[in-house]
């Protein structure tokens, strides 16, 4: 996974990893074995995973099955999510800040053995819109035991985008 650091932030955000999603995208199949099916947006404001930005009329985009988890374990997720399948600018560390107006849930994981997160379950939030999600995340990273947070749509599930403690 990418990691940027930011002086004027504790926390790195990340999209989905850029060579595991080039990987797939070159070969054509996503996570789960469907074809990589792109296709040319016409009406923009597709919820891009890449990049963290809403599409925009033309883009080259797809949706994929696709795992935002680097390790393996019985919580690892594989969900559909939309990214530009050519000419993504790529994700810049930042937070997205159009995420302050969606519900999200917000899923910590642990660190070291596994990263499982059953001991961690009462750092999972819902945040609704409006509620301040940049400081849920930042208090939530302060956890020690905690050592990434998923974001996911809330009637979706659809994945987001992750954060970490830009100093781990
Ligand atoms: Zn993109």
């Amino acid at each position: 996974m990418k990691i940027t650091q930011h002086e004027d932030s504790a926390v790195a955000y990340h999209a989905v990893d850029p060579q595991e999603l080039t990987r797939v995208l070159d070969s054509g199949v996503d996570h789960v074995g469907n074809p990589v099916d792109s296709f040319t947006d016409r009406e923009g404001g597709w919820p891009l995973r890449c990049c963290l930005t809403d599409s925009r009329p033309g883009d080259e985009i797809a949706i994929i099955a696709f795992s935002p988890f680097g390790w393996t374990s019985p919580y690892r997720e594989t969900g559909p999510v939309v990214v530009h399948t050519r000419d993504c600018p790529g994700h810049d560390g930042l937070f997205p800040t159009q995420f302050e107006d969606r519900d999200q849930i917000v899923r910590a994981f642990g660190d070291a053995d596994g990263r499982v997160n059953t001991q961690i379950y009462d750092q999972h939030r819902f945040v609704r819109a409006g509620d301040g999600l940049v400081r849920a995340i930042d208090q939530i990273l302060t956890d020690p035991r905690v050592r990434e947070v998923h974001l996911h749509n809330v009637i979706a599930q659809c994945f987001s985008f992750a954060a970490t403690r830009a100093d781990r």
